[in-house]
């Protein structure tokens, strides 16, 4: 009980202790003045009235005393009345105000309680106008970056194909071919950032395939140790048990290389770099609320290079921020690495080691399907023996040198510059042309409706898409006889591609 209530109810019994006491005193004044007015009569009676009868003096005695009586008491009981109104009144609006200070403390506690969760709220808000106004940020920089590197793309390819192709023709161990061959590299780094910026920019739909994550860390384990460089010992630990992700193993791979990257740029004289798996269980109240918890692959890269100071920690994963100087950084392989890891619903974070170094912990929603080959097999590369190739490319160098590096190779092309101007082509030749080589994305009849239109009259006429953007939308679930593949592409990439499409017939 409130402290109010608990008076008002005390004053109640002390109310009810004052009006006792007033009907007790009321009594007592009635029989005195009773008796008194009695004892006067008699007295005068007496004195005035010998004459009288005792039965006359008594009836008179009476009558007064009656009076008398009737007259203190009904003064008692007015002065009581007054009493017990006065007091009933005082207890009734006691009574009410506690009720109203009952009231009042109810209503502040559920004040309090709103106060609470209005201001949670606004939290909530603020947080996610945060959230939007950076998601339309990086949307706003993707769809830029996505435009450029598609671009990009076509000239690398060109470049690429180029170098290769010049460096066939000059003499072996010679000086020209060791500046093609820093030249290729190069192209090669670019090739790299290109296909960096894609990953980052890609908001189509994405093929989402199982992946084995320590096959996937196995198979690139030799490319990731020539990154870290020499004087960075990596090491492997990666947990036998189940470890399939559900994602894109070109992604992931970008992923683990981006993390490599960074361990061994933050370890310029050497140390230790592992890359380690687990099978981790995760409550939802350990993740962001757009993960549900339960079963995931924990992927941890750690290192023990310079570590990463408290101011810069909070900015890591920002688009274009970057701490290591013109030229050296792009600050956007973190940005990458968690667009993709968000894309598949995973988490990314950052620390750094009790001792030195820092740690990128990735978590993984894992996955119960079995793993299928889901890589390209690189088949051998072979020359060609005359086979008829439609080619089929927007870019007019892109088309130039694909086709000048196929018919390098031994192999008969004919080349379009779009869809309707392929089919015009097609519709003239009496055969089916061995393989089918085009972009996707061209002006006015793209990839996919040439083929579409291609298949109708030779359903098994094989296909090699090739693209400037990285997801294979293009593919239709079970088409046999088609390759998706990425522009840029090596020459020899490109010839065992072609050789692993061609008809069996034709194979030397
Ligand atoms: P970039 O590598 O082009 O700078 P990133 O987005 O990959 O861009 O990295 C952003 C920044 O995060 C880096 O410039 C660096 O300051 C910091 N960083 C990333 N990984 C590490 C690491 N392993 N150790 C220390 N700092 C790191």
């Amino acid at each position: 009980m409130n402290p109010v209530a608990e008076r008002a109810q005390s004053d109640e019994r002390r109310t009810r202790r004052v009006l006792w006491d007033a009907e007790v005193r009321a009594a007592i004044i009635g029989i005195l003045a009773v008796a008194g007015v009695m004892l006067i009569f008699e007295i005068v009676k007496t004195a005035i009235w010998s004459d009288m009868t005792l039965w006359e003096s008594h009836s008179v005695t009476i009558a007064f005393s009656a009076f008398a009586g009737g007259l203190a008491v009904w003064g008692a009981i007015r002065r009581h009345a007054n009493l017990q109104g006065t007091l009933l009144s005082e207890s009734f609006e006691r009574r009410r105000l506690a009720e109203l200070s009952a009231r009042l403390t109810a209503h502040t506690i559920e004040l309090e309680a709103a106060n609470v969760r209005l201001a949670a709220e606004v939290e909530t808000r603020t947080r996610l106008e945060r959230q939007l106004v950076q998601s339309q940020k990086m949307e706003s920089i993707a769809r830029i970056a996505g435009g450029l590197a598609h671009d990009f793309n076509n000239v690398l390819a060109v470049i690429f194909i180029s170098l290769e192709m010049a460096a066939l023709a000059v003499q072996t161990g010679g000086p020209i071919e060791t500046e093609l061959r820093v030249a290729r590299d190069a192209a090669e780094r670019a090739a790299r950032l290109s296909r960096q910026l894609l990953s980052f920019a890609s908001h189509r739909p994405l093929e989402f395939v199982p992946v084995d994550l320590n096959e996937l860390v196995e198979q690139a384990a030799t490319m990731l140790r020539r990154l870290a460089g020499e004087a960075v010992q990596v090491r492997l630990r990666l947990e036998a048990s189940a470890a399939v992700v559900r994602g894109v193993p070109s992604q992931l791979e970008q992923l683990l290389f981006n993390l490599v990257v960074n361990a061994a740029d933050a370890m310029p004289t050497g140390g230790h770099l592992e890359i380690a798996t687990r099978s981790v269980s995760v409550a939802a109240s350990d993740l962001p609320s757009r993960i549900e918890g339960g079963l995931f692959v924990e992927l941890c890269v750690s290192d023990t290079g310079t570590g990463i100071p408290a101011d810069v920690l909070p900015y890591l994963f920002e688009p274009f921020f970057s701490t290591k100087g013109e030229g050296k950084g792009t600050g956007l392989g973190l940005a990458t690495s968690y667009a993709i890891v968000s894309r598949i619903g995973g988490t990314i974070e950052a620390a750094n080691n009790a001792d030195r170094g820092a740690v990128f912990r990735v978590l993984l929603p894992a996955s119960e399907e079995s793993v299928a080959d889901a890589h390209l097999a690189v088949t051998a590369a072979r020359e060609g023996g005359g086979e008829r190739i439609l080619l089929v490319e927007d870019q007019a160098a892109v088309r130039d040198t694909a086709q000048r590096l196929l018919e390098s190779a031994g192999y008969h092309v004919t080349a379009a510059e779009d869809g309707e101007v392929a089919l015009a082509l097609a519709a003239q030749m009496r055969v089916a042309p061995d393989l089918v080589v085009t972009d996707v994305v061209m002006p006015r009849m793209g990839g996919r409706d040439l083929v579409d239109g291609l298949r109708a009259r030779w359903p098994e006429v094989p296909v090699l898409f090739m693209s400037g953007f990285t997801d294979k939308v293009v593919m239709r679930d079970g088409e046999s006889n088609t390759i998706f593949v990425e522009k840029p592409f090596s020459r020899e990439l490109l010839l065992s591609w072609v050789a692993q499409l061609l008809p069996a017939t034709h194979q030397p």
